[in-house]
């Protein structure tokens, strides 16, 4: 008997009217786990409109009211992290420890939300002309619909909605198909904290409801995490129809490894950062950039703990990796595995073909490690998102930084050395949002705000942070003016200046 995944619409858990339904896998076992119900119009519009009504009292409560809920939803989510990481690991295949990561992750920013009333502070300028203030404050930009995606079901919908809701909007939430039952479950904890009905809403569907939130004229603002071509089509759609639109994109992201680098860390790092949630994360390394000697010194280290790697469905537990989402997810890396041997590249770990004992119908596609790729190779153009790490060689240090500013991503990057100068030259230089020194996925903490360049973000702010606090407000600025009741007005028809 498989469940059925509902709306959360109005504060309440409903199937809707739209009648159809998709099925949700268990990528380890292949298995279908549970029925979600698909938004109609008419759920849709419910939707909007009672996040209208809730936004519009939600913006009036004040900033202790609103904090005491982001306190209160906090406690609950810190205690439900265990059970929230098996709802994860049933879904999307990754490993429980690592699912408890992501809402380690995701409890940060709730955390940074509970603290928003210093990012609401305005500023105040006193006798800007004889008996003239001037006070800038920020105010909520009204309702805001979150569209994420698969890879990180709690994570990256709570980039957006603590932030949201904290600064007075109400949030829409529309998860990825592949794995919702954790927003549904977050909704639950939303509602035991006290949040009003219709400031947190959960909808379910694929394009067509995406579509109907881009272009709802009662929608205000458009937060998107995914793929490249879906965040530029949001962000024009959006921005078409005259929403705020942050619209994050995929990545290609590269690690350069110098020459002076420790071997050992860098092989450890890179092997996590690659093959850690099965290659699934926007952060993940996929391309080692070897300069010099360093491919000779360390590609055998990559060999040994590629093959170290341990394969398995998420809840065992001593398991570093589990399934792709998909299979159609794991046919496209076999593909481009398969082009990279065809052009001449050096298949060193093979994980195509790796079939997991008792799991024989689950997504699995094993670690694999592919050296002297180049930059005209699908292995190198494409995102490939799976447990894949191509090793491109180069020369030098200019070489490398050539070679990633040329890429259209510029999600995140990471350089290994023990250089300060090449350090300092590559994070100066290099035209990508997120950068590591010696770290090999430099995803912000919270208070910094996380977000690419060039084709990994649509749109003017970073998520989360103080950009995220922008983004879900508008600011607003009040000159004012207090006469003595007995003062004559002898207004002025020049523009007015100070004085
Ligand atoms: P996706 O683009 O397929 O889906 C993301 C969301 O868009 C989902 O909610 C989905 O239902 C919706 N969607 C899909 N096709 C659509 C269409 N044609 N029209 C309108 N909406 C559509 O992404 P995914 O496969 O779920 O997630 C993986 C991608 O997300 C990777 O490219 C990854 O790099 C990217 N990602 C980026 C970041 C970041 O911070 N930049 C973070 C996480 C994931």
């Amino acid at each position: 008997m498989t469940t059925s995944i509902k709306h959360f619409i109005n504060g309440q858990e409903t199937p809707g009217s739209g009648g159809a339904t998709q099925p949700v896998y268990n990528p380890a076992t292949g298995q279908v786990s549970a029925e979600l119900h698909l938004a109609g119009q008419e759920d849709l519009d419910a939707t909007v409109a009672a996040a209208r009504t809730a936004a519009d009292a939600w913006a009036e409560a004040s900033i202790a009211k609103r904090t005491a809920v982001l306190f209160k939803f906090r406690e609950l989510l810190a205690a439900s992290r265990d059970e929230l990481a098996a709802i994860v690991t049933s879904e999307h295949g990754k490993v429980l420890s690592d699912a408890a990561g992501e809402v380690g992750r995701g409890l940060e920013v709730v955390e940074y939300a509970c603290g928003v009333s210093q990012s609401l502070k305005g500023e105040f300028s006193d006798q800007v002309a004889t008996g003239i203030d001037v006070h800038s404050f920020r105010q909520p930009v009204g309702v805001v619909a979150g569209i994420t995606p698969f890879n990180f079901p709690v994570m990256v919908p709570l980039w957006m909605a603590p932030v949201a809701i904290a600064t007075g909007n109400a949030f829409i939430l529309k998860p990825s198909e592949r794995d919702p039952s954790a927003s549904v479950f977050i909704a639950r904890l939303w509602k035991q904290a006290g949040l009003p009905d219709g400031v947190f809403s959960v909808l379910h569907g694929g394009k067509e409801t995406v579509d109907g939130l881009l272009t709802h004229p009662d929608v205000d603002a458009i937060s998107f995490v995914g793929s490249t071509p879906i965040a530029k089509y949001v962000h024009e759609t959006a921005t078409a129809h005259g929403k705020r639109v942050q619209a994050l994109g995929g990545a290609k992201n590269h690690a350069v490894v110098m020459p002076d680098a420790d071997m050992d860390v860098a092989a450890d790092h890179l092997t996590a950062a690659a093959f850690g949630s099965a290659g699934q994360r926007c952060m993940a390394i996929s391309v080692a950039v070897a300069v010099g000697e360093a491919g000779d010194l360390v590609v055998d280290k990559l060999i040994q703990r590629a093959n170290d790697v341990k394969v398995a469905e998420g809840t065992v537990p001593d398991a570093d990796m589990g399934p792709v989402i998909t299979p159609q997810s794991k046919a496209r890396i076999q593909r481009i595995v398969g082009e990279a041997e065809q052009d001449g590249a050096a298949i060193l770990v093979d994980g195509r073909d790796l079939v997991v004992q008792d799991h024989e119908d689950g997504f699995f596609v094993g670690p694999t490690l592919v050296d002297r790729v180049t930059s005209e190779m699908s292995a190198y153009t494409e995102e490939i998102f799976g447990p894949v790490l191509v090793l491109v060689r180069v020369d030098t240090l200019e070489e490398a930084i050539e070679l990633v500013n040329a890429n259209p991503y510029g999600n995140g990057t990471a350089i290994f050395t023990s250089s300060g100068y090449a350090a300092r030259t590559y994070t100066r230089r290099i035209h990508v949002g997120m950068v590591g020194v010696n770290v090999p996925l430099p995803v912000p903490v919270a208070w910094h705000s996380f977000g690419g360049w060039k084709d990994s973000l649509f749109g003017d702010h970073h998520i989360y942070g103080p950009d995220g606090v922008r983004f879900y407000t508008r600011g607003k600025a009040v000159t004012t003016r207090w006469p003595e009741v007995s003062e004559a007005s002898g207004a002025s028809f020049a523009f007015p200046s100070s004085g």
